[in-house]
Parts: C-alpha cells; structure tokens; sequence
C-alpha cells in the first residue's frame, strides 16, 4: 500500500464496464522515473524536457538529451512515453539562453513559438535526439509539441520533424518512427482541435495554461484562483469540445495538466472521454482506483450534465455521489 492507503495498482486499468484508461506519469527529471514506476505508471505521459536544461551553464549536448529519453523508454519497456518538446518561456526561464525580457511572458514567445525561432538551433538538436533514442525498437516514444496555437506552427514542427529524421538518415544513423501530438492549452488550439487532430495521432490536454488563457486569470495568482478552476463550465466545454474532434479524427486524446492527477475529479474526466491521464507519480494509485470504480456509462451522462452546466457551483452539484 502507498503513504495515502491506496494500494498501488500495477496493471493497467478499466472501468467497471470495461473501457481502458491509460495512467501515465509526468516527468521532470530522470529521477523521477523509478518512483513513477513504483507507484504504477502505464508510461510517461508528460516528460517536461525544460528541466533537463535548468541548473546548467550551457544547454545540454545531443547526446545528453538522447540519454535522459533512452533512459524513460528503457524504465518503461511496455509503455508510452511522451517526450514534450523544449517549453521554455512564461514563467519558465533559462538565464544563459539570453532571452529577450518581455512585457507579458505568458503572452509571448512560449513554447513552440520559441522552439520555431529560425535563430536558434534548440529545436533540431533536441529533435534528432529523440529520434534517436526512439530507434532500434527502443520502445514507444510519442512527441509533442507545446503551447500550439495555429496549424501553421503545427505544420512548421511537423517540417523540423521530417528534416531531422532527413539529416539522421544523411549520417546513416536510424531515426524512430514515433507517435506525434500536440497539446491544447490555448482557447485557439481547442477551437481547432479538428485540424489539428486531422494531422497528428494524438492531442494532450494541459489543464494548467488551457485554465489561465480560458478564464483570462494568471495560474500563478492567488488572487484570480477561483477563476483559475478547471471545474469552471468554459473550461469543460473547451476539453469536451478537444475530445470530440479528436475521437472524429481517429486521434487519442489525454490530460496531463494538474486536473488529471485529482481523483475527485477521475469519474468526470473519464465521462468527458479522455483515453489517457497523465499526473504526478504521487497521484497515480488514487486515479488507478477511482477509474476502476467509474462506470463508464453513468459517467458520461454526469459529463454532460456537469458541461452543460451554466455555473461552476453546478458543476459540483452534478459532482456529488
Ligand atoms: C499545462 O499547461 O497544463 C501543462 C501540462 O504544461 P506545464 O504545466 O508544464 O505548462
Ligand atoms: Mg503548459
């Protein structure tokens, strides 16, 4: 049993009437993996690959990224793992990358917009370095991309993606095959969920930023965090809107923000349709539980009443047992 009681469950799980939910692990560091093993990770869902470039001097080399993937598919030789691209801006700094000071960071150039940067060489770095680790059957990496918020820098990745499988084979050196996806955490990416899912194999949901850009309210303020609530009725409609046009698309679809990990929370999200959820390792044995406990078809009637809903004191009312 863990530190909660819970007893950790190590199979992969499905509700009481027989629908699969994946239950993976977010990562920062390599660290981390074992404990996310031990506690009954399916995979990885969210490897932040940011960390691995905090408390350094220089970024790190090819080489030292392929080994930090090699070493999360190698822990998980029976699950996904899900490599998000370099999200760096926002509230995530990197002091020797020299990066302009801008006025509003979280509406700046985050994420794939930094990534994209024809300047910078990061991105091909860190893209041949997966594509590495991925190969020679080295188990199931996926890639991601994060902050996307057009089809244009979805098309533009997909272009760096091609390139460096095209300079991996130019060396003689093999590139994996792996799952793409793009993570939907602004209102635009959610608004066109349709396209997006049309040309990636999954979308990811980060709750987190979704959250703050939905509800216009910072996630690192206080003094807006009842605004910013995952539970609020916008914010489950943008989610349910992201499922519908992936599962129309023949696209997985997961959470891997913070909303994922709470088990007050498993029956609605299964409900809504998320296939995969992705959590802190610490959360992993409760959601496990709680999705064994869910029937799928009761769950999805509260999904619909708790999207329907017009306030977020109603959403919890539909909540409640
Ligand atoms: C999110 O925004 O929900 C997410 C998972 O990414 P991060 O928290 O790293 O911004
Ligand atoms: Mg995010």
């Amino acid at each position: 049993a863990s530190d909660s009681g819970t007893a950790i469950v190590d199979e992969s799980v499905e509700t009481t009437d027989g629908r699969h939910v994946e239950v993976a692990a977010n990562i920062g560091q390599p660290a981390e993996l074992e404990p996310a093993a031990e506690r009954g990770a399916d995979g990885v869902g969210l490897y932040r690959t940011e960390f691995l470039f905090l408390d350094r001097e220089t970024p790190p080399s090819e080489d030292e990224q392929y080994e930090a993937v090699r070493e999360a598919l190698d822990t998980f030789p029976d699950g996904r793992v899900v490599v998000r691209t370099l999200d760096i801006g926002g509230d995530k700094r990197i002091p020797y990358l020299d990066l302009p000071e801008e006025e509003n960071p979280f509406l700046g150039e985050r994420g794939i917009r930094r990534s994209l940067d024809p300047d910078s060489d990061l991105f091909a770095t860190q893209l041949r370095a997966l594509l590495r680790a991925g190969a020679d059957g080295a188990g199931d990496l996926a890639i991601m991309f994060p902050l996307v918020a057009t089809v244009e820098e979805l098309d533009a990745a997909l272009d760096a993606l091609d390139a460096a499988v095209a300079d991996l084979e130019s060396r003689e050196a093999e590139a994996a095959d792996p799952e793409v996806g793009v993570m939907i955490e602004t209102p635009s990416a959610a608004f066109m969920a349709d396209e997006l899912a049309a040309r990636v194999d999954f979308l990811s949901i980060g709750t987190n930023d979704l959250t703050q850009y939905v509800m216009a309210a910072d996630r690192e303020n206080e003094r807006v965090g009842d605004l910013h609530d995952p539970t609020h009725p916008g914010v489950l409609r943008a989610i349910h809107r992201t499922v519908t046009a992936a599962h129309a698309e023949d696209a997985w679809v997961g959470m891997c923000g913070e909303m994922a990990g709470n088990p007050d929370l498993t029956e609605l999200l299964v409900g809504l349709g998320l296939d995969e959820l992705s959590m802190s390792a610490v959360t992993i044995p409760e959601v496990k539980t709680a999705i064994t406990e869910t029937e799928y078809s009761s769950a999805s009637e509260r999904g619909d009443r708790a999207r329907l809903a017009a306030t977020r004191s109603e959403v919890h009312t539909s909540l409640e047992p």
